[in-house]
């Protein structure tokens, strides 16, 4: 993105406010985060305790990465220590407190092309990531119609359960290398076992296409669970829209 800081905020809450609308079922009270980056050394992300639905500029933190990138590769941490180093990430030490998952937003920022990150609760997403290895697996792996894979990718990441924050942010990285070195590409939409979604992009309409879609995609994966089904597509129809000239104009258009 070349658009100017103001551009970046306003883009960031209007994000904010889409996947925090309560009818679309994504997340509630101080349910989920956004991020973007805002240049080479810093990007934006939710304070803790601050909503979607109604996520004020105020309530979005200028965080380094410098400062939350080595919390990655350190050892074990106390939550005190966690806590400090949220805080000493601040641009602007007068600013709230950035939320405790902004390690992995600043992990994801760093990928090539991600400049913006969404992360939601969605209903029907977890009625699956809470339904087990088998389902979880399914939902992540294979694909059930065109317009999921232009939107989420071909394959989503699964992570299992960890606990939230740095070890959680941990094991995001180390299985998004292990996703990167076996299928040759980055995920755009990343599954927490028993907890959530993140969508990565670059651009806040890419975040918003896809988390939309993967809840979309998992009410018909648990729709047609009752009818025995669900049917996902052949590894070659997947490869075929993946690869798709007319699907990438679409997406191109789509800003996804
Ligand atoms: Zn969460």
């Amino acid at each position: 993105m070349s658009d100017s800081r103001g551009e970046k905020i306003t883009a960031l809450l209007e994000l904010s406010h889409e996947l925090g609308r309560e009818e679309r079922d994504l997340a509630i009270l101080g349910e989920g985060n956004t991020s973007c980056r805002l240049d080479e050394e810093t990007f934006l992300v939710k304070a803790s305790g601050s909503s979607l639905a109604n996520l004020e500029e105020s309530q979005l933190v200028a965080c380094w990465f410098a400062v939350l990138l080595p919390l990655l590769k350190a050892g074990a941490m106390t939550d005190a220590e966690v806590e400090t180093a949220l805080l000493a990430s601040r641009v602007d030490p007068a600013q709230p407190k950035p939320s405790v998952e902004a390690v992995f937003h600043a992990y994801l920022l760093s990928l090539p092309g991600v400049e913006v990150v969404g992360h939601t609760h969605p209903v029907a997403v977890n009625q699956i990531l809470c339904a087990g290895d088998e389902p979880a697996r399914r939902f992540a792996l294979e694909r059930r119609f065109p317009d999921e894979i232009v939107c989420c990718g071909a394959k989503s990441l699964l992570v299992p359960y960890v606990d939230p924050g740095t070890v959680l942010a941990r094991k995001i990285r180390k299985e998004t290398d292990r996703f990167i070195t076996a299928e040759k590409y980055q995920p755009r939409v990343i599954l927490l076992q028993n907890h959530g979604l993140i969508a990565c992009g670059a651009t806040t309409g890419s975040v918003l296409a896809a988390t939309l879609m993967a809840e979309k995609s998992a009410r018909i994966f648990v729709g047609s669970a009752m009818m025995g089904g669900p049917t996902a597509l052949t590894a070659q129809h997947v490869a075929r829209i993946d690869s798709r000239p007319d699907e990438h104009y679409r997406q191109r258009m789509l800003k996804l």
